[in-house]
């Protein structure tokens, strides 16, 4: 069985967390990077599991526009700090055409997900704020200031108790800033607050002390006290949290035991899920470090994105690491089984990930050729092959309309691996003119490409010349390993390359055969 129906059913079998209501929720803050995808995705395939068993459920997705902009995308560090402070709601966008920073980056990511059919109903955080639903929790929450204190200390094991401490934060009525602000007295009715200039490294505050009601979105709780807030609010029954969130002792704990005893609220349906790592190391926005959610379907078919989510237990961790590796040919070929055990119905799971990972419509159950991904990567570096012939005699017969399509989509795909992230011996190109590496040459070498000039000039299919070429070194006496690299040296200024034959018959012959003869001399 599938994970997410695994998971579906256990929430179904527990008789509670109903109505089913999954929730997901992210800060927009900047442009969203690839792993964050993570958490929508794994909610989107809750939500489609427990429809698949019957039930009616929910998906929202809290876009938290109330934070703070606490740090900034290195192009706008400069021209931004000044709103270093400000909530992302009341900062302005860096681009015309957006009401807000918020709302900037908060469709960007809206965008993605609705690329890889991620269904969920979008909710501002601010609005719901502004409208007042919040209200009733941040009594509860200001009523009981000594507790929540108490709760972080036990769960978190870190804070130490602040006399008067109080869980709110306000917008300061002098200078517009939110995450300055220290608010110190709750009388029932108002809180009575200060705009610290050194509470926080990264933001001034103005120094303005002032009394106000703290509802209507006059301000906002604190984060973890924030996340629980928003499931009373909204009716949340069902919402994972990423690791580093979930770990023992994190915020995601605080939430739930807050639940518990703040807001006498039923904790969710919980569990934290693995991290997605680029080559081995955890992506983060503000470091800049990999690639952009809004990147992954540039790169690769809609599906195929999705299916990077669906094929991996919540449980383990994702290692996306795509640069200078096979991790987009090898993801084709596993997305292509998955196809195929869904057409065939051999490996339910494997049929059920394929599902999953469709965007809107699942195709019929019918046979399909499915022209592989690596082979239209090579051949697309070949001279003169026409992929549908060579595809249609793949096949033994002609490709349908539907094979014809995937053929188009992969073949843009496969142009966009090779330019950017296929491996060196993929997408060598030959110099302009003969390297300098090239004076490594052996008069041996020399000589060995001497000869070769005949092969070259009558090959007309790299499976022969390939063949030849290895001939011609045994019977030259060079050492094939030399031989290679004597073409190598001569072409790339490398001793090792792609197989040399494919590479040699992608260019043009009279040009390949002048760089053999001066390279021989
Ligand atoms: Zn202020």
């Amino acid at each position: 069985m599938h994970w997410a129906d695994k998971i579906a059913q256990e929430i179904v079998s527990s008789g509670k967390y109903k109505p089913y209501w999954v929730d997901d929720m992210k800060t927009p803050s900047g442009f969203a990077h690839v792993g964050s995808l993570r958490g929508p995705l794994i909610h989107s395939l809750i939500f489609r599991a427990l429809k698949d068993v019957g039930v009616e459920a929910r998906f929202t997705f809290v876009i938290n526009d109330f934070d703070t902009v606490d740090e900034l995308p290195s192009d706008l560090k400069e021209s931004f700090a000044k709103y270093m402070g400000f909530p992302l709601r009341a900062t302005p966008s860096p681009k015309d055409g957006y009401k807000s920073y918020a709302e900037y980056f908060a469709q960007d990511f809206k965008n993605n997900f609705k690329d890889l059919g991620v269904e969920a109903q979008f909710l501002s955080s601010w609005d719901m704020y502004h409208e007042g639903k919040f209200d009733e929790v941040i009594k509860m929450a200001l009523d009981s200031s000594e507790k929540i204190q108490d709760i972080y200390q036990k769960i978190s094991g870190s804070r130490k108790k602040e006399k008067g401490w109080l869980p709110f934060q306000v917008i300061c009525e002098n200078c517009g800033k939110l995450g300055t602000t220290r608010v110190y007295a709750w009388d029932g009715k108002e809180v009575s607050y200060k705009c610290e200039p050194n509470m926080v490294a990264w933001a001034k505050g103005c120094g303005h002390e002032g009394k106000i009601s703290p509802f209507g979105g006059k301000g906002k709780l604190p984060w973890k006290v924030d996340w629980a807030a928003h499931w009373k609010v909204m009716g949340v029954t069902i919402e994972a949290a990423g690791k580093d969130h979930a770990s023992k002792g994190g915020s995601y704990d605080i939430a739930l035991t807050l639940c518990d005893e703040v807001f006498g609220y039923p904790r969710p349906f919980n569990f934290g899920y693995e991290f997605f790592l680029i080559g081995g190391k955890k992506m983060s926005s503000s470091k800049g470090l990999g690639l952009k959610a809004h990147d992954l379907v540039k790169i690769m078919p809609a599906e195929l994105g999705r299916f990077v989510f669906t094929r991996t237990n919540y449980k383990e961790q994702i290692e996306f690491d795509l640069m200078g590796t096979m991790a987009i040919p090898d993801l084709f070929d596993e997305y292509d089984e998955a196809w195929q055990a869904y057409v065939a119905g051999t490996d339910e799971n494997l049929a059920r990930t394929f599902i999953l990972s469709q965007i809107s419509e699942v195709p019929a159950k019918n046979p399909i050729f499915l022209p592989r991904f690596r082979d239209i990567a090579n051949y697309l570096q070949l001279p003169d092959v026409d992929l549908l012939k060579k595809f249609e005699e793949g096949k033994g017969s002609p490709l349908s309309e539907k094979e014809k399509e995937i053929l188009k989509e992969r073949e843009k795909y496969a142009k966009v691996w090779l330019e950017n992230y296929a491996p060196e011996e993929f997408r060598e190109q030959m110099s302009g003119k003969l390297p300098v590496e090239a004076k490594k040459l052996s008069s041996e070498q020399k000589s060995y490409l001497g000869k070769i000039i005949k092969l070259v000039d009558k090959a007309s299919n790299p499976d022969d010349l390939q063949k030849d070429l290895y001939e011609l070194s045994k019977e030259t006496g060079i050492k094939t390993k030399e031989a290679f690299s004597a073409i190598y040296l001569a072409f790339i200024g490398k001793d090792h390359g792609p197989r040399a034959a494919w590479f040699l018959l992608q260019y043009p012959k009279g040009k390949v055969l002048a760089r053999l003869k001066e390279a021989s001399k």
